[in-house]
């Protein structure tokens, strides 16, 4: 396959157009008790009230539906357990598409039940997520399906980037964005967005310290492996792919700063989340919340905007955290 050139904020205006009415334009709230903390004005983009519960129905939406007629009448394939997964079930069944989405036998029932709820065909194949990607890629070419990758596409790029768009038109005078930070589609398409109009507004990912590929990449030049650690932030667990063609350089240009928040902090953040935003927000999208709690990046002067990417956490983990961090009945931000 020729290498597709990596996506301009055209093609986010273009994506704008073809997820309209599909995915949900996301609010834009104000965060008091953090704009204390951080000392400017902060405000979170609350992308787990999209449907699905992350941001990652837009990229979704958006590669499904600028696919030629051929592709579009085979069908699509993808391999996760988690929110990729849920969206491109999601996006196949809006668009009256076939999708299959593939496993590993160990994926937890719930998760394989809501993938079928959406008219998806599971395969469950393999131990792990590599087998089930094997497996993915396999009948791909068998069934002659399209294989829809999570993050290193261009219409995926463009698609989280509408992201971007929405922040502009709510809060033009943004000057520093935190994105939660992984394979790098979302920050990669927010830049863009962000940077097309006004290349001094400081872009900056945030990931967690158990083993932070894309960190590591940046500092290497190139990207790394690593083995993949435990963390609250599952959704930004795993690499950047053997041959990655447009995340790692667009992050390279467009991303000033990545720092990375300790589980503590996650943890804090999701609690923060429920307390004084009462917004229930899963640990790969609290990770902005964490590093401004934590004093690990400093703003410029000016106001801030967090992408708070997803919601889809385990009920019963999320108030265990609310618990140990002595969580009361109490009013928000008395
Ligand atoms: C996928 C995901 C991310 C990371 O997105 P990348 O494009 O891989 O960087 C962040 N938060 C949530 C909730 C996600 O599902």
């Amino acid at each position: 396959m020729p290498r597709a050139a990596d996506p301009t904020s055209r093609d986010i205006y273009l994506a704008r157009r073809r997820i309209a009415g599909l995915a949900r334009p996301t609010p834009l709230v104000e965060a008091p008790a953090l704009s204390r903390r951080a000392g400017q004005q902060v405000y979170l983009k609350l992308e787990n009230l999209q449907a699905t519960g992350s941001f990652k129905l837009r990229g979704a939406l958006n590669k499904l539906a600028a696919l030629p007629e051929q592709a579009r009448a085979h069908g699509v394939i993808t391999a996760s357990t988690g929110n990729h997964g849920r969206a491109v079930a999601r996006a196949a069944r809006s668009m009256g598409m076939r999708a299959v989405i593939c496993l590993s036998r160990g994926a937890a029932s719930n998760k394989v039940d809501a993938i079928r709820a959406l008219g998806a065909e599971v395969v469950q194949a393999g131990e792990s997520y590599d087998e089930s990607v094997e497996r993915s890629l396999r009948l791909q070419r068998e069934r002659g399906l399209t294989y829809v990758h999570p993050f290193d596409d261009p219409q995926i790029i463009a698609g989280q980037g509408t992201i971007g768009l929405e922040l502009l038109e709510d809060l033009p005078e943004v000057r520093t964005a935190l994105v939660p930070l992984s394979g790098g589609g979302l920050i990669s398409g927010v830049a863009l967005a962000l940077k097309a109009a006004d290349a001094g507004i400081r872009v900056v990912g945030v990931s967690m310290q158990a083993a932070p590929v894309m960190y590591h990449s940046l500092q290497a030049g190139k990207p790394v492996e690593m083995e993949e650690e435990p963390t609250l932030a599952d959704a930004l667990v795993g690499g950047l792919g053997p041959e990655n063609h447009h995340t790692f350089r667009l992050v390279q240009r467009l991303v000033d700063e990545v720092v990375l928040v300790s589980e503590q902090e996650i943890a804090a953040a999701m609690a923060y989340a429920l307390a004084e935003q009462r917004q229930v927000v899963e640990g790969g999208g609290a990770v902005g919340i964490a590093a401004l709690l934590a004093g690990r990046v400093r703003p410029e002067e000016g106001p801030v905007a967090v992408v708070v990417s997803g919601g889809n956490v385990d009920l019963p983990l999320l108030l265990r955290i609310a618990r140990e961090h002595g969580l009361q009945d109490r009013p928000p931000g008395a």
